[in-house]
């Protein structure tokens, strides 16, 4: 390709919404546009650097005997209804109707049409396992679409759905899933870590995220300081801390506690430390048809991970409860605790099981109770509902964890039988008998990773694509394109690039050369070999992007240089 053909409106400014760098470089280097709100048109670099990565996911995933399909797109609301998910997905979920009034959804993911696809065909073990992967546009009506391609509303998904007749053989596919998603990052020089994963309300029994590493990242992930350990903080869990035990038979009291709220107060108050004061959490949680103030209970010197709180209650949405909403249930902002016969639902912290000798709030404003035993608390709904912090152990090694954030680029994720039972999917087992496929899904966001790629990869001065994700790898500059033998020159590089696979671009255009050089910046190519003045000593100069080095090359020796660089 010559520049000169190349569609690419780079510009100076970037878009005034633009947070992170990869929102502003791929605006500003002409990859892509915006159409509204958290949509946008790839342009043709933008377009190259999506056929890259879908190249590679592609190749890897054909190495594990997945199989490519298309599914459309406009999916029947009716399929939606049979899984129940069509209440469950809320707003993000597009709905309309066509000329004879059939309701139809833009599909956001596609694990009823997979399910679809093969009930009533697939009906025997020995046509399994079965993987079939799609690489996709989705819909979301994200609430804030942002970032650029990051969190966009229409984005494009590699999503697989593999259908299994065992739990032991959705483990190997799984961990096969794993590994070649691991290449495809590898492959893109991304530098990530395969993470737990909070498995939600769909349930199922094991769920991983890979997350590309960045500050910018909107996830926060839990790492260990001294093992493989890693964990999304919203699934994250610690090994239970050495707190020293309270004294068991101490007598209940109620102690006077006037205008004393907050964790720090009580505990100053009372000359103790914070993990010793039961933490009252009031949150209102939504359901299906209707919502329902639950309370948490929590040590002092611990928050509430709200995905993990949803989760123990089973509901859909958590929000706050504001003193109003407290007061109609009698409940006393900053006195609140888990005594007496409250017809609330409670659950309790896993780490304050069978513990003694706490301090909590008597429900009665100006009161708090000490010598408080929990097995006195009137529930049995214990959970793990507490969010992990930097410095807690392991709960793997013991090692320190600590917090790094991420980009959520692919999940990976073991569904059981919720979709097939649902949609009513079976086969014959090897003894005649009838049973629902047993599923994992995984899905990697193709249009997000090009976002991901430059998070890692940028400077001041612009994108710095990797090798194998480039829109092109070699791009030869023309320093002045008037001095002919510059441009012959350029002219038999070029050849030679594209006759040995390499993927360049030859850069014919009459621009100065300050903006040639500063457009090269921008957009990122790995390598630029500048064809200028020094030619007529015998020599061309080769720029590295990530480097921004620049040696003198031969002009005879840069075809071999070239080939084994690249
Ligand atoms: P997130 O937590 O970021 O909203 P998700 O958990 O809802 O993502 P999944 O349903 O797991 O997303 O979808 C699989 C992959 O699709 C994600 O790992 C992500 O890379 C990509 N993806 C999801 N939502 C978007 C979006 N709005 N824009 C771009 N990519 C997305
Ligand atoms: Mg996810």
């Amino acid at each position: 390709m010559k520049m000169s053909n190349l569609y690419a409106p780079t510009s100076k400014e970037a878009p005034s919404d633009a947070v992170l760098a990869s929102h502003a470089l791929l605006i500003r280097g002409g990859f892509i546009a915006q159409v509204a709100s958290g949509l946008y048109n790839l342009l043709p670099l933008g377009k190259m650097v999506l056929n890259n990565i879908e190249t590679i996911i592609k190749e890897e995933l054909g190495h594990i005997g997945a199989q490519e399909v298309e599914l459309s797109f406009v999916t029947p609301a009716e399929l939606w209804g049979e899984s129940g998910r069509i209440e469950k997905f809320g707003k993000e979920l597009l709905r309309f109707k066509d000329r004879k009034d059939n309701l139809f959804v833009l599909g956001p993911t596609h694990e009823e049409m997979m399910v679809n696809l093969i009930r009533n065909k697939v009906t025997s073990y020995k046509q399994l396992p079965l993987h079939l992967y799609q690489i996709k546009t989705k819909f979301r009506d994200e609430a804030r679409p942002r970032f650029g391609l990051m969190r966009s509303r229409e984005f494009i998904m590699q999503d697989g759905y593999s259908f299994h007749q065992s739990y032991e053989d959705l483990d190997r596919e799984f961990d096969a899933v794993e590994a070649s998603y691991k290449k495809i990052l590898d492959r893109l020089e991304l530098s990530y870590r395969v993470v737990e994963a909070d498995s939600g309300a769909i349930g199922g029994s094991g769920s991983k995220e890979l997350m590309v590493l960045a500050n910018s990242g909107e996830d926060t992930l839990v790492v260990c300081n001294s093992c493989e350990y890693g964990a999304n903080i919203e699934a994250a869990t610690r090994a239970k801390g050495l707190t020293d035990k309270g004294q068991s038979s101490i007598k209940l009291q109620k102690v006077h506690t006037p205008n004393i709220k907050t964790i720090d107060e009580l505990s100053t108050y009372f000359k103790t430390t914070p993990d010793r004061i039961v933490k009252t959490v009031a949150k209102k949680i939504i359901f299906d048809d209707n919502e329902e103030i639950v309370l948490f209970f929590l040590r002092g010197d611990d928050s509430l991970q709200e995905t993990k709180a949803l989760n123990a209650v089973g509901g859909l949405g958590i929000v706050d409860v504001d003193e109003d909403e407290l007061k109609a249930k009698e409940l006393p902002a900053g006195f609140m605790g888990p005594m007496g016969e409250l017809k609330i639902r409670m659950i309790v912290d896993n780490d304050l099981m069978s513990e003694t000798d706490m301090i909590c709030g008597a429900n009665e404003v100006d009161y708090h109770y000490k010598g408080m035993d929990i097995s006195a608390i009137q529930t049995d709904v214990y959970a793990d509902i507490v969010e992990v912090k930097e410095g807690d152990k392991c709960p793997k090694c013991g090692g320190i964890l600590g917090y790094k954030k991420g980009i959520e680029v692919g999940h990976i994720f073991k569904l059981g039988t919720t979709y097939s039972k649902a949609l009513n999917a079976e086969f014959l087992n090897n003894n005649g008998q009838a049973e629902f496929f047993i599923m994992g899904t995984y899905g990697m966001g193709v249009s997000r990773l090009i976002a991901a790629i430059i998070e890692q990869h940028h400077d001041e001065k612009g994108m710095i694509w990797t090798k194998q994700s480039a829109p092109f790898v070699v791009n030869i500059m023309v320093s002045n394109i008037k001095k002919q033998e510059q441009l012959d020159f350029a002219e038999e590089l070029y050849k030679f690039c594209q006759k040995n696979g390499i993927n360049v671009l030859l850069d014919d255009t009459k621009e100065r050369f300050g903006y040639k050089m500063k457009n090269a910046e921008l957009i990122g190519f790995p390598y630029t070999v500048i064809i200028g003045k020094e030619l007529q000593n015998g020599c061309v100069q080769l720029l590295r992007r990530e480097s921004l080095q620049k040696t003198d090359i031969k002009k005879e020796d840069i075809f071999d240089y070239l080939l084994q660089e690249i």
